[in-house]
């Protein structure tokens, strides 16, 4: 941890106000990126882009009010921070979210309709190689009561599918995973994720 945080480059904050945030901290770990659990808005001081993990969206949309980061959060964004949300982290980012709780609430930075749970339950929890664009070997993916992609909006760019539904998609600097790339030790999306903000 101290190793890393005296590299130098951009400072990744993942929020940690609930679900699978420390094993995101972790690969960050792993590559030497300088990386920090947000709980709080002084968190956000120097902090240059976000994760947002899975979990549970509906906890995490309740935690967000209750944390006062709704808003601090939803200005960087505008600001143009990018993100990166995985699961229920992706819940957080779509513009529109179906079979969600009438009461939680997103960040609307991804032009794409989700269905929480989409799988069912037949397929709730299930792993799969992912052929993912700019990667030059497939990426072994877990997803774990994900969300279901329904529609992508024309300026989304569409990174990997599985069985023909979008897993993995862009939309300007916010990229969303229905899955789980933390739960591997294959460190590749983030360090594509880490690689936009040192313009690469
Ligand atoms: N089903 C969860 C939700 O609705 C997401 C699951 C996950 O992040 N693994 O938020």
């Amino acid at each position: 941890m101290n190793r890393s945080a005296e590299s130098p480059g951009p400072v990744v904050g993942v929020l940690a106000l609930q679900g699978a945030f420390s094993t995101h901290l972790d690969r960050l770990a792993s590559l030497n990126v300088k990386a920090r659990p947000v709980t709080q808005p002084e968190h956000l001081k120097g902090v240059d882009a976000l994760i947002l993990p899975g979990g549970e969206s509906t906890t995490m949309s309740m935690l967000l009010d209750t944390s006062g980061l709704r808003e601090p959060l939803g200005d960087l964004f505008v600001d143009g921070m990018p993100v990166f949300g995985t699961c229920a982290g992706m819940i957080l980012c779509a513009s529109n979210v179906l079979d969600g709780r009438p009461d939680q609430r997103g960040f609307d930075l991804v032009d794409v309709t989700v269905r929480r749970n989409g799988y069912g339950r037949q397929l709730d929890s299930f792993e799969t190689d992912l052929n993912v664009a700019g990667l030059a070997s497939p990426f072994h993916a877990v997803f774990i009561r994900a969300p279901r992609v329904e529609h992508v909006g024309a300026a989304v760019d569409i990174l990997a599918t599985h069985d023909g539904v979008p897993v993995l998609v862009r939309d300007g600097t916010c990229t969303v995973a229905a899955f789980h790339p933390e739960l591997t030790h294959d460190t590749r999306l983030h360090e594509l994720f880490v690689a936009q903000l040192n313009g690469n």
